[in-house]
């Protein structure tokens, strides 16, 4: 079993989209080992996006992503990463995400994707000891 880091994003749960998400993630047979709706703070921000620190739209998604609440979830079950990487799409909801996945039916804007899923095992365990601590 694997466990993988997912944010349902401010974008996501501004416009009502957390319940539809849970499910998707439910109805995958994932589960849930810990979640918890809070505003991120800069140092936990900027701890989780510390590889695009100096990209053009860094400053962006840290704005973004500190604004408003979102939800931070551990999720749990066999290749948990790669099948939430899958339920999400590409990051481009548009031209990347394919009709089905959660930004393929529900994005339009590569700065509002709804999600974030870790990408690689070392990367969920740098991820959930930023956002759950205690479960690291
Ligand atoms: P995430 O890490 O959120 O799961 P990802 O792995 O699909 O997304 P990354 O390339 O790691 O994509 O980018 C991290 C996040 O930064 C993206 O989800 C998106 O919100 C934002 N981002 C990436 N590229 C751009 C861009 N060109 N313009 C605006 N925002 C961007």
């Amino acid at each position: 079993t694997e466990r993988s880091l997912v944010l349902i994003k401010p974008d996501a749960v501004a416009r009502g989209h957390l319940g539809e998400i849970l499910a998707r993630i439910e109805r995958k047979g994932l589960s849930i080992a810990a979640m918890e709706m809070r505003t991120a703070t800069e140092s936990v921000a900027a701890a989780h996006y510390a590889e695009h620190e100096g990209k053009p739209f860094y400053a962006g998604l840290l704005e973004f992503i500190t604004a408003r609440p979102l939800v931070a979830l551990v999720i749990e079950g066999p290749r948990a990463i790669a099948a939430f990487r899958q339920m999400a799409g590409g990051t481009d909801p548009v031209e990347k995400a394919v009709p089905g996945s959660i930004r393929g039916d529900l994005g339009l804007v590569t700065g509002e994707n709804l999600v974030h899923g870790s990408d690689s095992p070392e990367s969920a365990a740098r991820e959930i000891a930023i956002w759950f601590p205690q479960l690291a």
